[in-house]
């Protein structure tokens, strides 16, 4: 059989590797009794002479033995345990970036430290991964009694935190905290616009808990930040009166000789390209008319640094009256939320596309113009898998009790090998096979008898479900039948976990979801030591009282331990099988710790939906061949392989959405690896002038290629069309037409060089009359926000593409492939436009002081950092979409109707009934 063949294999390659690291093993060991020769001050020395060994160049490879055989030493002394045996294996194969499966109860908590401590003597930090807030925060602090006591410092990452208070739990050497947490503060990382600001210093080594839990169940769905970038709505409904007040010119100045305007204006049109330009009286009498309006002070103009989003919504609105028309580019309709909505129209094929909105403010501008409310836009700030997220990692290792049946799937999608560690002491549970009912009402009735028999005996249950509603009906046939018993389902953690510690003893019913009490595992007779430790805290009691009252606990607590033996140990009931078995042995590894006894027993009926779907025909064809009875089970090593072979059917079809979210999501991550990195540059870069300069060649070299194509010759060239656009939209004046007549032979390079030193000479002027190291920061914002804005409208357009990808089917095309085609050509349009709208501002922007100049970097910034209504998406425990709101709104201000907006007089009262102005309030133009 091939099956048992391959796990000879694998089976013996687990075996080789665990033999290697008995052999280390035996040095920790012959290491002890030095190490217990010295006193708590020389054993904490160690830290620090492991510390400078390293700094000499030493591996940690080569301090292994040493280091494991320091923190056990410390633990026994710190936390009065000693690390078993098995527990330096799993430590070792954690160390080598592997996946550790031992069982609940093996100290997986404890075992963790080994590595942790190893990997946080190089000071690059360590990063420990838990399911929930209240598991990093217990294990970081029953845990950091060893690390403090060796001289290491612990902190946790927690949500509420604020940045200060994040910035030093992630310089401390190891660092508890979520899946979640982490991916978040590394994405909000990658928003900000001051190096100081971020909270993260790199990510070196982490090992996650519970791993099959955080990279297989959440892995479903991805971290995203969403939110409302500024809101602009007042701007736009200002503008949107400012446009019609502006003439469109008629008839082109020829440039040569000024003549051909047939009626002077204020705007010219390019309707091929869709664009407006501002002729010099357009800028004039725009300027004057802003000023009257209020919206710049007066003698300001256009391309004054404040000015610069102003000059922005100014174009948008222009292009929304003039170039896009209702009914031909665009309808309006009723929206989903009642009122009115602009739908765009797809030009070629005339198809309305619902949802998508044009960018660069465009579209505001459009529902400004139709007196339509303009939608606050609530976009993907930033947004990651946890599959990406975790293979940042310069090194990445796990732990848990069931990763073997996913093995493949840790291997193939993170390179992380599964190492099977022997427990500590054999388990000692029977798990029995599945009893198969007809009918779900039967198969109620057995499990509740079979819950009923323990209790009466004394018999501690833990009765398992996968979701809340199988554990509210449990519940009621439980309260029918007057049983008594707790009910929990992962909702408080902390005092789930409290319950769960004592789910142990005598008679106790407890049904629990699968994440309920995650992270505690289940003493025979009770936790009596969580009982202890709370003795600790009662003032009542003086010290030799607390002893008494211990050690009488500690009698009774072992009664009760060999009672509960003597009855069978923990017994496991379950109502239905989990899609996954790796869920179900989870459950299952909840009896049978550190070598207990115990059962388990899974009651099942042709109704459960796995069965329904996947193996009720096989099942139920044996039923008939064995002539069975209603009432009666089916209990057969075959049912319970079928429905084995059911389960890896939905496995392998659960591992196929996560690999296809993860190839459509690999897409988006090399772009966001490349526009983080871009980031980061631009922040750590001293000087940005290298930078921008390349930028202005590439912009201009487009720009050029675009009159005067390559390897072209002089009949091709439209060098009037060049120098209109050269002095209108980038105010250069450059006379190439004159330079061309009076030079004896010029080629498309000469033109192109020309241009880009013009431009370069353009820019260095500015640059001389300010001073470089005044305009780095401005440049810096510049650069950060337009890369902002435009990966924004990118994850935008990607989201929209993958939901409309798959209809290209029907074109016979490969979904993906298009996908990562057209992804990557909207990639290069991000990059081109922001390369665009950089150099545009930095090269017309009008400057008269450095105040002005750090005043409006600082409102970039600013801009830059208000986003209102952010909110958090993360996948739940069980791998669902789970949203989490930041702030209400950005200025708890309640939003007004379209029609409020804009009837309301600059000078009236509020209408949201503020008391203030309008233009102080809903009205205040940003
Ligand atoms: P897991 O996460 O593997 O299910 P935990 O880390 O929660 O297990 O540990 C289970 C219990 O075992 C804890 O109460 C812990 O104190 C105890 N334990 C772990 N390792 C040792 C040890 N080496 N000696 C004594 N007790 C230990
Ligand atoms: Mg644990």
């Amino acid at each position: 059989m091939p099956i048992t063949f391959l796990t000879k294999i694998f089976g013996s390659r687990n075996d080789r590797l665990l033999k290697t690291y008995r052999k280390t093993i035996a040095q920790i060991n012959a290491l002890e009794p030095q190490y217990e020769k010295l006193d708590d001050a020389q054993l904490t020395a160690k830290t620090q002479e492991f510390k400078d060994r390293i700094t000499a160049g030493e591996t940690l490879d080569a301090l292994l033995a040493e280091a494991f055989a320091v923190v056990r030493e410390g633990s026994k002394r710190a936390m009065k345990m000693r690390h078993f045996d098995v527990q330096l294996l799993g430590g070792m194969s954690l160390h080598n970036g592997k996946i550790s499966e031992m069982g609940t109860g093996e100290g997986k908590t404890l075992t963790s430290t080994l590595p942790v401590y190893l990997n946080a003597l190089t000071g690059n930090g360590v990063h420990v991964v838990t399911v929930n807030d209240y598991l990093a925060s217990r294990d970081a602090r029953w845990m950091g009694k060893l690390y403090e006591f060796l001289g290491m410092t612990v902190g946790i990452n927690l949500p509420a935190m604020s940045r200060e208070e994040k910035q030093a739990a992630y310089r401390c050497d190891i660092t508890y905290g979520t899946n979640n947490e982490y991916g978040f503060d590394y994405l909000r990382d990658n928003m900000v616009y001051e190096v100081s600001d971020r909270v993260q210093r790199g990510l070196n080594f982490a090992i996650i808990d519970e791993v099959d839990s955080i990279l297989i169940d959440e892995a479903r769905t991805p971290l995203i930040i969403s939110g409302q970038a500024e809101d602009h709505t007042a701007m736009y409904i200002a503008m949107n009166t400012v446009a019609p007040e502006l003439t469109k010119q008629e008839g082109e100045a020829d440039p040569r000789t000024g003549e051909g305007v047939i009626k002077p204006g204020d705007f010219t049109l390019d309707e091929k390209t869709q664009q407006v330009f501002l002729t010099e009286q357009g800028h004039e009498n725009a300027e004057r008319i802003l000023s009257n309006l209020g919206l710049i002070p007066e003698g300001s103009t256009l391309y004054d640094p404040a000015n610069i989003t102003l000059v922005h919504h100014l174009y948008a609105a222009l292009r929304a009256s003039h170039l896009y028309h209702r009914d031909q580019h665009y309808v309006v309709q009723d929206g989903e939320s009642g009122g009115k909505e602009i739908v765009i129209v797809d030009e070629f094929t005339g198809r309305l596309m619902s949802g998508r909105r044009w960018s660069d403010g465009l579209h505001q501008a459009v529902e400004a113009k139709e007196g339509v409310q303009i939608q606050a836009e609530n976009q993907t700030l930033a947004s990651i898998t946890f599959q990406n997220y975790f293979r940042l990692y310069a090194k990445l290792a796990g732990m848990t009790g069931t990763a073997n049946t996913e093995a493949f799937e840790f291997s193939e999608i993170y390179g992380l090998e599964t190492t099977i560690i022997p427990p500590n002491r054999v388990s000692m549970r029977e798990d029995q096979l599945d009893r198969v009912y007809k009918t779900t009402r039967e198969k109620y009735e057995a499990a509740i008898k079979d819950i009923r028999e323990c209790h009466e005996r004394g018999q501690p249950v833990l009765v398992g479900t996968t979701s809340i509603e199988n554990s509210e009906i449990i519940d009621q046939l439980l309260i029918k039948e007057k049983l008594p018993h707790q009910v929990l389902n992962a909702k408080q953690h902390a005092r789930e976990a409290d319950i769960v510690a004592q789910a142990g003893k005598p008679g106790m019913i407890t049904i629990a979801t699968n994440m309920a009490g995650r992270g505690t595992d289940i003493v025979l007779g009770g936790n009596v030591e969580k009982i202890i430790e709370a003795l600790q805290a009662d003032d009542s009691m003086d010290d030799i009282a607390r002893e008494k009252e211990a050690t009488r606990l500690r009698a009774e607590w072992a009664k009760e331990h060999e009672q509960v033996k003597t009855l069978g140990g923990l017994r496991i009931i379950a109502t239905e099988r989990h899609e996954s078995r790796r869920i179900d042995n989870q459950l299952r590894g909840r009896s049978g710790r550190q070598g207990d006894n115990g059962s388990s027993r899974f009651y099942l009926s042709l109704d459960d939906p796995l069965m329904r779907i996947f193996a009720g025909e096989r099942v139920k064809s044996i039923m008939d061949r064995l002539k069975m009875p209603d009432g009666e089970a089916i209990e057969a090593g075959i049912v319970s392989r079928s429905i084995e072979s059911a389960q890896r059917k939905v496995e392998s079809r659960n591992f196929d959405t996560r690999k296809q979210l993860l190839e459509y999501d690999d897409v988006a991550n090399d772009q966001r690896k490349v526009i983080y990195q871009q980031r980061n540059d631009i922040m750590d870069a001293a000087s940005l002038t290298g930078q921008i300069a390349s930028l202005r060649e590439g912009c201009f070299t487009d720009l050029t290629r675009q009159y005067v194509p390559v390897e072209s010759v002089e009949e091709q060239w439209d060098i009037a069309g060049l120098e209109k656009v050269l002095r209108e939209e980038w105010l250069i004046d450059l006379p190439l037409a004159k330079d061309i007549e009076s030079a004896s032979a010029m080629t498309d390079e000469d033109i192109l060089e020309k241009v880009i030193a013009a431009a370069h000479a353009v820019f260095a002027d500015k640059l001389a009359q300010i001073g470089e190291e005044n305009f780095v920061q401005f440049e810096r914002m510049v650069l950060l926000q337009s890369i902002d804005t435009h990966w924004r409208e990118h994850l935008s357009a990607l989201d929209y593409l993958r939901k409309g990808i798959h209809l290209r089917g029907y074109a016979q095309k490969q979904p993906k492939q298009e996908y990562k085609r057209e992804a990557f050509e909207l990639f290069g349009q991000l990059l081109d436009s922001a390369k665009n709208e950089v150099t545009k501002t930095l090269m017309t922007v009008r400057i008269q002081s450095s105040e002005e100049l750090t005043q409006a970097a600082e409102a970039i910034e600013n801009r830059g950092e208000r986003i209102a209504n952010v909110t958090y998406t993360a996948p739940t425990e069980t791998g669902e979409e789970e949203v989490r709101i930041e702030e209400e709104t950005q200025r708890g201000l309640k939003p007004l109707t379209a029609e409020q907006m804009q009837r309301t007089g600059r000078n009236d009262p509020c209408p949201c009934g503020s008391g203030k102005k309008f233009k102080q309030c809903h009205g205040k133009l940003k």
